[in-house]
């Protein structure tokens, strides 16, 4: 009787997943979800949107700027660097982070095939300073680059940071200097505290593994310096929580692209409008944009995102180019 039981929950567990995680108002012990809204993304939906080819034609290569990377002073509390699409560089004085770092020609599983990249990286991977840690805010293929994480952790062996049920991509790349982190833990580094905090998005990288893993956002909370950092993400309450919780950003990253069509995207990204209003829940000091003008995930032209969010003329919520920096 007692074999029959423990055969009968292994038969049930095999059918329902196991349960790997705590359930939380995120996670209903199979899959991740977002408290306020549900992301619907269905084949067909993306087959429909396909089917209605209004997407605007992208150029098909832009050259960059040139500018110099500038490495960090002892009276600067931090540099950051724009290198492309959610890619940052985040030079504080003691440590260097890197964002959702994306170096291939194509976020895709397919190497010949997926949108490919429009501009080079605005700083070469070779041209980086050592890195210390690595942010990584979901498993999408344009935020989760697996040959870009395996040449920095060959070049640097940083410490990488992931959402819950991310770890094991990871260390089957090889990688094991990896920290999967559910929303709002925190992960200490020197002087530093790296909160993973909420974003409104969704996961998965095939059919199957939808929502199975959780996204997010950072803050990072150094001494003379707060960073946050926004993934991919729609616009709700999450926002104003990570204020209450945390305070405000000196420095917030925020994606202000990928958002036509609307009604599949609206609830996943953020328009420059949108990318707005977070940056006032924030009551971020200074936003940067970024999400645009390097891969054409989406309908709208490349450079409207840039040229919506000018339109709001904000001094402190601004794009960098290619390869530019801030100091603060
Ligand atoms: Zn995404
Ligand atoms: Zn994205």
């Amino acid at each position: 009787m007692k074999s029959l039981s423990v055969i009968l929950i292994f038969l049930v567990m095999l059918t329902r997943g196991v349960q790997a995680y705590p359930v939380s108002d995120h996670y209903d012990g199979e899959k991740f979800f977002n408290p306020e809204a549900n992301v619907h993304l269905t084949l067909w939906d993306i087959l429909k949107w396909k089917m209605e080819m209004n997407a605007a034609k992208w150029p098909e290569h832009l050259a960059n700027k040139n500018y110099p990377l500038p490495v960090i002073s002892p009276t600067q509390r931090a540099v950051v660097t724009f290198i492309n699409h959610a890619t940052f560089l985040l030079q504080l004085p003691d440590l260097n982070v890197l964002t959702d770092p994306i170096f291939s020609q194509r976020p895709s599983p397919i190497r010949f095939m997926g949108p490919k990249r429009v501009r080079e990286p605005g700083v070469l991977l070779e041209q980086l300073p050592q890195i210390d840690v690595v942010v990584i805010s979901h498993n999408h293929y344009d935020h989760m680059d697996l040959d870009s994480l395996k040449n920095l952790d060959a070049k640097f062996h940083p410490l990488f940071l992931v959402p819950l049920g991310d770890e094991k991509l990871l260390k089957e790349a090889g990688i094991q200097n990896v920290r999967e982190m559910d929303w709002w833990q925190e992960q200490v580094v020197k002087e530093h505290k790296i909160v993973f905090t909420p974003s409104q998005h969704w996961s998965g990288r095939g059919i199957f593994d939808r929502c199975k893993s959780l996204w997010g956002s950072y803050f990072i909370l150094s001494p003379d310096f707060k960073t946050y950092f926004a993934g991919d993400t729609g616009h709700s309450s999450h926002f104003s929580n990570i204020k209450l919780r945390l305070g405000s950003p000196d420095l917030a990253l925020l994606p202000i692209g990928a958002y036509n069509p609307t009604y599949l995207m609206k609830v996943s990204h953020l328009s420059p409008e949108e990318a707005l209003m977070a940056h006032d829940d924030l009551g971020s000091s200074f936003s940067l944009g970024m999400h645009f003008g390097t891969f054409q995930l989406t309908d709208e032209p490349i450079e409207e995102p840039v040229e919506r969010l000018k339109k709001a003329g904000r001094e402190n919520f601004v794009v960098l180019d290619q390869g530019d920096s801030k100091i603060f």
